[in-house]
Formats: structure tokens, C-alpha cells, sequence
């Protein structure tokens, strides 16, 4: 019988699930997860959402992005960063489907200008004024100084991705170091973010650095980590990269839920073509949140085929700060399901 301790498993029990047959898992760890995910959130899920607010030219070479300069074939859309009344446009858009958070994403290593700085401080000033949603913003590799000013401006969450594990990191990119990624981590953490961290599976690490990831990703302890699936691009270097089963997704997800049994998991870019057949068992396998409508370069599912999903497993939509965060360790109300 499997036993998830208090804290949650630890990677020797992580490399056990990873190992089990489908049928051991459903039968074992399914309902482990789905439970774990009920004690800490009770029936409510997050949906965020995010724009692409500047895409394309990156000097970087993340083997994963067709944004990346690096890959000529690439066919990433290519525009400089939006103004913050469009930025505004897209977050009121996503309100009107249910998105809670709106993510402002921008292409390149970092915010390297003054002026762009200045148009997301603007921007999420206006999304503050203008609606209901919590803002986030995804730029790259930031200093302290600009976090700062993103802060004084009323932004509560940042987002950074880590990518993969530290000892497979090399092999997706060369133009920055594993470390900067952290430390970009580190500076909004510092600075008291809400920070949203974590990374793709699927490009071609062993189960060895999934759980390598996880555990990095547990010690790093962002307040809600992102796990996305990697869909390849086509004329990046993992364009022929499809190394992930739905199960494998599943595996992922209830691995992360019992490894973190409080925090905030969403399942974001990638799980419509990797999960497939078992993408409305992600809030089963242990997510908390999804990501509502399309993704940086790729289309998601329709925002209402998402809502209409959670209606039907009774869930509730909020906002994924407002949430118990794990502060509530009775069983909430069972989450009543599509029967
Ligand atoms: S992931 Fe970001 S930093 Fe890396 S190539 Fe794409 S846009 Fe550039």
C-alpha cells in the first residue's frame, strides 16, 4: 500500500510511481493524488492566462523556443513589445472567459530597456485599475532594480521558468547558465513576489532528471509552479521530440501533487496534444489550475470547452492567490464528479 508521509513522497517513492504500470497507477496513486489536491484546495481550481506581448527575435537559444533568433526555421510571429491599452485589450478579454491572473509574457533574455519597463508599469497599472484579475509578468532574466519597479508598481506575481533539472539544462540551452534562472527566482522571492516557477517536461530528459526537476523545484519552493508539456516546434532543435505518453503526464502531475501536497500546480502549455485521452484527469492526477485559452506560440483548447470541463467535475474557479494555500488540511467538500 502506498503511504504519502505529511511533507509529501520523496524521489525514492517518486521513482517508484514513475516506475508502476498503468493499472498500478490508477488503481494506487490516482485517487492519492485526487485527494491531496482536495485537502489543500477543497473543489476550487485557477485558471490563468497570459498574452504574448512581444514576440520573436530572442538572442537566447532555448532548444524548445521558436522565438529563439538561433532557429531560422522557426515561425514564431515577430512584434515588439505591444503598448499597455493593447496589453489592456487582451486582459480584459481573458477576464470576460474566467481567467483570474493575467500573465504578461515578452520574448527576449530580459527587459533590457527603459522604455519597455516603463510600458509594463504602465500596463499593469491600468490591468489593476481596470479588472478584477491578479497580474503576473514573465520577462526574462530580471535584476533586482526592475523587479523593484514592477513591484512599486502593484505587481504581486512573477513568473520564471527553470526549464528543466540543473544537470540537463546544458543540453537545452547555452546561451544563459541554469543559475541565472534561479537567481532571477531568487531576486523576486527576495523582494516578496508571489512567485510562479517551474518548467516543460518532455525534451528528452531521463525519468532520472524528472525527478531530479521535481525535487529542485520543491527546494527552490515557488508559491505555484507551472508544469508544461513540451509540444516541438517545428525548425527548433526538438521539433522531432516526442518522448511523452498521456500517462507519462499523469505520472508528472501526481508526482509533483504528492511531492507538494500544498502548493499550486497548474498544467499549462502542451497538455491538448501530450495528455490527450487523459487531459480531464489533470485535476484527478493533483492540478489546482490550468492556463485558459492559447499559449506563447501555440493554440490551447477554447476557453469555454476548459470551463465547461470544470463545470462538469463540480469545481469552482478563484483566484489562485485568494485560495487556502494550504492552510486547510480538512477534506473539504468532495469535489462531486462527471458521475
Ligand atoms: S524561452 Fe525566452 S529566452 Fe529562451 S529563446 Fe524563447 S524567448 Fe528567448
Amino acid at each position: 500500500m502506498f503511504q504519502v508521509p505529511q511533507g509529501g513522497i520523496g524521489p525514492e517513492a517518486a521513482r517508484e510511481i514513475f516506475a508502476m504500470s498503468e493499472a498500478e497507477f490508477f488503481e494506487q496513486i490516482l485517487p492519492l493524488a485526487k485527494t491531496a489536491r482536495e485537502r489543500a484546495f477543497g473543489n476550487e481550481v485557477s485558471f490563468c492566462s497570459i498574452v504574448n506581448a512581444k514576440s520573436g527575435a530572442c538572442v537566447e537559444d532555448c532548444s524548445f523556443c521558436s522565438q529563439s533568433n538561433s532557429y531560422k526555421g522557426a515561425q514564431a510571429p515577430l512584434y515588439p513589445l505591444m503598448s499597455a491599452e493593447k496589453i489592456l485589450e487582451k486582459a480584459k478579454e481573458a477576464e470576460s472567459f474566467g481567467a483570474t491572473e493575467f500573465s504578461i509574457v515578452t520574448s527576449g533574455r530580459g527587459m533590457s530597456k527603459e522604455k519597455e519597463l516603463d510600458t509594463m508599469v504602465d500596463a499593469i497599472t491600468k490591468i489593476r485599475e481596470s479588472t478584477q484579475m491578479e497580474t503576473c509578468a514573465s520577462l526574462g532574466l530580471m535584476s533586482r532594480e526592475d523587479l523593484l519597479r514592477l513591484k512599486q508598481a502593484g505587481m504581486i506575481n512573477y513568473h520564471h521558468n527553470i526549464e528543466t533539472a540543473r544537470s540537463y539544462f546544458p543540453n537545452i540551452v547555452t546561451s544563459h547558465s541554469w543559475e541565472e534562472e534561479v537567481d532571477t527566482v531568487k531576486n523576486a522571492k527576495e523582494l516578496g513576489f508571489q512567485v510562479c516557477c517551474g518548467g516543460i517536461f518532455g525534451m528528452g530528459e531521463s525519468v532520472e532528471q524528472r525527478v531530479e526537476f521535481i525535487f529542485q523545484l520543491r527546494d527552490i519552493n515557488p508559491d505555484s509552479i507551472p508544469i508544461n508539456f513540451l509540444n516541438p516546434r517545428p525548425g527548433t532543435p526538438l521539433a522531432e521530440k516526442h518522448d511523452l505518453t498521456p500517462l507519462d503526464c499523469l505520472k508528472i502531475i501526481a508526482v509533483m501533487r504528492l511531492a507538494m501536497p500544498q502548493k499550486e500546480l497548474f498544467v499549462c502549455g502542451g497538455r491538448e496534444v501530450n495528455m490527450r485521452q487523459y487531459q480531464e484527469l489533470m485535476f484527478d492526477a493533483g492540478a489546482s489550475g490550468t492556463m485558459l485559452g492559447n499559449y506563447l506560440t501555440t493554440q490551447g483548447r477554447s476557453p469555454e470547452q476548459d470551463l465547461q470541463l470544470i463545470r462538469d467535475l463540480g469545481l469552482v474557479p478563484v483566484s489562485p492567490h485568494r485560495k487556502a494555500k494550504g492552510a486547510a488540511h480538512e477534506l473539504a467538500e468532495p469535489a462531486k464528479t462527471a458521475g
